[in-house]
């Protein structure tokens, strides 16, 4: 062996591994996800990635960089658990698809990952669209500055159904695509929702999602009616457990919510129509609700503005729209399970804070929809083990307001500090 290799392999092996980066976040408050109440004065301990520890009181670390957020109240980073963020509202939106190219959605994803964080989302779960596949592995390459993704790939549709990628289109391009298969994330029949499933872990989703009713801003008439039958759904279910899969079920109408959840599936996403029958299934089965109230206000005002949806979609954004608070209020009542969520990008990106403010006015306490976010997304995703609370041993994700958003949620808006990972990205 020549020296010089010698002499470097000596070299390495005697370097002890470089210490990690200690760091002391003094808080004025901290948010107990646990126990969803706010606790005094606190230290949390950083260590690389890592938390380390967690002290009363605002106390020197020997050997810490201290960041001073004694003025503020702590928490872990948010969790959405239904954004997209490979596209994002506009008048513009339905004609885009046909004239932009798969890395023009790709630049601006790179922005709306970015904004997602700055607001405090250091984990997210993006229910539909590839880009976030991609997206996803540049932010954990360090490539880009973004959440934690957990990403569904392409949802998979009925034909015709909501998120059919060809709805609306005419005969001439339907020809030129090919009618699209489960591959597209198109099925029909339980083989192939069991191919739409395989071809999701060939992709390298993280989870599964459907869309077993209409949609709102689908082209197409209903926004709820039933798009899945019962042996399509059990088998999507079947085929994504045994891959570790979670499902998350789109559903406005009833019938199809009722036979996802009678399937087994993992959560339930805007559930506009839910009724009594619904929800008792839902807590039999332990099925998790995430309300995405802010994207049916949002459907909602802009349904209003003339020319901004197409005139199909528009019937469907007023009715919707203003209905799932209401549904979200008696879901809370009947003791349905709550993971935060609110379908970003249906809205601007960077306004998920928003949703605080609206599960509140409908009769959430603010400690319980601070715990949504945190703790209930966290064991939603199934990585409570390391996210959602500022417990030793868990990543370093941490997120502060300045002030106490129990007293006031609003304030849920003005996030100004944001560590994820151990990484600080935003400081008053
Ligand atoms: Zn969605």
């Amino acid at each position: 062996m020549p020296k010089l290799v010698l002499i470097a392999a000596a070299i390495a092996l005697s370097l002890p591994a470089a210490a990690a980066e200690v760091t002391a976040v003094q808080c004025g408050h901290v948010f107990d996800a646990t126990n969803a109440k706010l606790l005094g004065a606190h230290t949390v301990v950083i260590e690389g990635n890592r938390i380390r520890e967690l002290h009363a009181g605002n106390v020197v670390i020997e050997g810490a960089t201290a960041i001073d957020l004694s003025q503020q109240t702590c928490l872990p980073g948010l969790i959405d658990m239904h954004v997209h963020l490979g596209s994002q509202t506009s008048a513009q939106a339905y004609s885009e698809g046909f004239r932009l190219n798969p890395e023009d959605f790709a630049f601006r994803s790179v922005g709306y990952a970015e904004r997602t964080l700055l607001a405090g989302f250091t984990s997210v779960r993006d229910l539909g669209g590839n880009v976030a596949l991609s997206l996803r592995n540049a932010i954990d390459q360090g490539l880009v500055r973004g959440p934690r993704i957990t990403a569904a790939g392409k949802s998979i549709a009925t034909t015709g159904g909501h998120a059919d990628p060809l709805n609306g289109v005419n005969r001439d391009i339907l020809h030129a695509f090919g009618y699209p298969g489960p591959e597209d994330g198109v099925i029909s029949g339980p083989i192939e929702a069991r191919r739409a499933v395989r071809q999701r872990y060939k992709d390298g989703s993280d989870v599964i999602k459907i869309t077993a009713t209409g949609g709102v801003l689908s082209f197409a008439k209903s926004g709820d009616n039933p798009q899945f039958m019962a042996d399509e759904v059990v088998s999507i279910v079947q085929t994504a457990h045994d891959y570790g899969y979670k499902v998350a079920v789109h559903a406005h109408g009833a019938e199809g919510m009722k036979r996802a959840v009678i399937a087994g599936v993992d959560s339930i996403e805007h559930g506009t129509y839910m009724n009594d029958e619904i929800r008792r299934l839902m807590k039999e089965n332990g099925t998790w609700y995430v309300p995405t109230i802010l994207a049916g206000v949002f459907v909602g005002e802009m349904a209003a503005k003339p020319g901004y949806y197409p005139e199909i979609v528009r019937p469907k954004a007023l009715a919707v729209g203003p209905q799932i608070q209401k549904t979200f209020a008696a879901a809370y009542k009947a003791g349905v399970k709550i993971a935060f969520g609110t379908d970003a990008g249906v809205y601007p990106h960077g306004d998920n804070a928003r949703e605080f403010e609206l599960m509140t006015e409908a009769g959430m306490p603010a400690n319980e929809a601070l715990q949504s976010a945190t703790r209930n997304a966290a064991q939603l995703l199934g990585r409570w083990d390391e996210l959602g609370s500022l417990d030793a041993g868990k990543l370093a994700d941490l997120v502060a307001v300045p002030g106490n958003p129990l007293e006031d949620i609003a304030l849920m808006k003005q996030v100004d500090f944001v560590m994820k990972d151990g990484v600080v990205y935003r400081q008053p």
